[in-house]
């Protein structure tokens, strides 16, 4: 059989309640073949038995295990020796499994999951619902649970702590609303913010770019570009006066034309060649730390990878499953790969460090030689 989840995970989207999912609002770096099919909301039996084998807990609450043997049902997480495979049956959750005559397991009390879930979707929905940011010990003692606690809860069943979480709803809501080509105060204030201050501080320190250019395809924006040659081929480096936008290999003026369609695209110019110079070092060298300033954006989850990958040290490597745990969302291995492919910004935000977890290199978008080549002269 399989189960299906709760509606937790769509729950906690930030997106609306009954909005349907739009595609990604960013351009894709193609860093890597990207696969879009979204997390599934159901689990079937081999999931749910590879969750309970690594214990994983972004799984309680999404199905139960039941052990025929000793009558006992348990949260996927459980910390108690695992059962033997043929004596396990999975249900949807606790009162499926008291139906069929189980009990819940004292150690893990999986019953409990639903009461944290309960608690979660009801402070996701005040979230969404307030036009002000709410205060966390209000949540809390809603919830009938102390601060900390309520926080490690929320934190675990949505990746993000309240306020994180409040951030990233006003943030989508009105990216969505400047894409749709509203108005930006209109937006700016449907979204929740106080302000247009406030709305342009947040923007610029994640985006990097004013709102403006995000609904206009970087309208007024000049982004200065070049291709060089370097030891791995022919590279492709764009600018804003921000930060480095665009590195990639094996592009022209016309792949930037297509990604920033209402940019003033100039080539070279006097700071560009100075940052240029310091953009090759580093490709030349991937292994040696650099500063060079960045100009990228993405949604909330895309930008916690990015940020995860660039904490990887050069002649490491991780899997796909370790930057979706450490960017705060375990289950969501192949939301990770996708978020890895729409990385604009090759070598610099290194992508390249992630392979498969049995080793192999996996993909890449320039070609598997160059990724092979970028991880032996780190390895050195
Ligand atoms: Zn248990």
């Amino acid at each position: 059989m399989s189960v299906e989840s709760p509606s937790l995970r769509e729950a906690v989207s930030t997106r609306r309640d009954g909005e349907s999912q739009r595609g990604e609002a960013t351009p894709h770096g193609h860093c890597e073949h990207s696969d879009h099919s979204r997390d599934s909301g159901t689990v079937d039996d081999a999931q749910a038995w590879a969750a309970v084998l690594r214990r994983d807990r972004s799984f309680d609450g999404r199905f139960v295990t039941g052990v025929l043997t000793t009558g006992i049902y348990c949260r996927p997480s459980c910390a108690a020796r695992h059962p033997l495979r043929e004596n396990v049956r999975f249900f949807a959750d606790g009162a499926a499994a008291r139906a069929a005559g189980l009990r819940p397991c004292k150690r893990c009390s999986p019953d409990d999951v639903s009461r944290d879930e309960r608690a979660v979707l009801a402070a996701v929905r005040a979230i969404k619902a307030s036009e002000e940011p709410l205060a966390l010990a209000g949540l809390a003692g809603d919830a009938g649970y102390s601060v900390a606690h309520f926080q490690r809860l929320f934190t675990r069943a949505t990746g993000l702590s309240p306020a994180a979480y409040a951030r990233a709803l006003r943030r989508e809501r009105a990216g969505e609303a400047l894409s749709g080509g509203g108005r930006v105060t209109d937006a700016i204030y449907d979204a929740g913010y106080s302000g247009p201050s406030r709305f342009y501080a947040d923007f610029e320190a994640r985006l990097g770019m004013t709102p403006s250019v995000w609904r206009d395809g970087g309208s007024g924006v000049t982004i200065h570009w070049a291709t060089v040659p370097t030891s791995l081929g022919r590279m492709l480096v764009a600018a804003t006066d921000k930060g480095v936008c665009r590195l990639s290999f094996d592009e022209g003026v016309e792949d930037l034309r297509r990604r920033f369609p209402n940019a003033e695209l100039v080539e070279g110019g006097e700071q560009f060649e100075r940052l240029l110079e310091q953009v090759v070092a580093a490709v030349e060298a991937p292994g040696l730390p650099h500063a060079i300033p960045l100009d990228v954006r993405g949604t909330a989850f895309q930008e916690a990878v990015w940020a995860e990958l660039r904490k990887i040290p050069p002649g490491e490597t991780r899997s796909y499953a370790q930057i979706a745990a450490a960017a705060g969302k375990p289950s969501a291995v192949r939301a990770a790969g996708s978020a890895n492919g729409a990385n604009n910004v090759a070598v610099l935000i290194p992508c390249h460090r992630v392979i498969r977890s049995d080793g192999s290199l996996g993909g890449y978008a320039y070609g598997l030689e160059i990724k092979r080549q970028l991880l032996e002269r780190e390895s050195k």
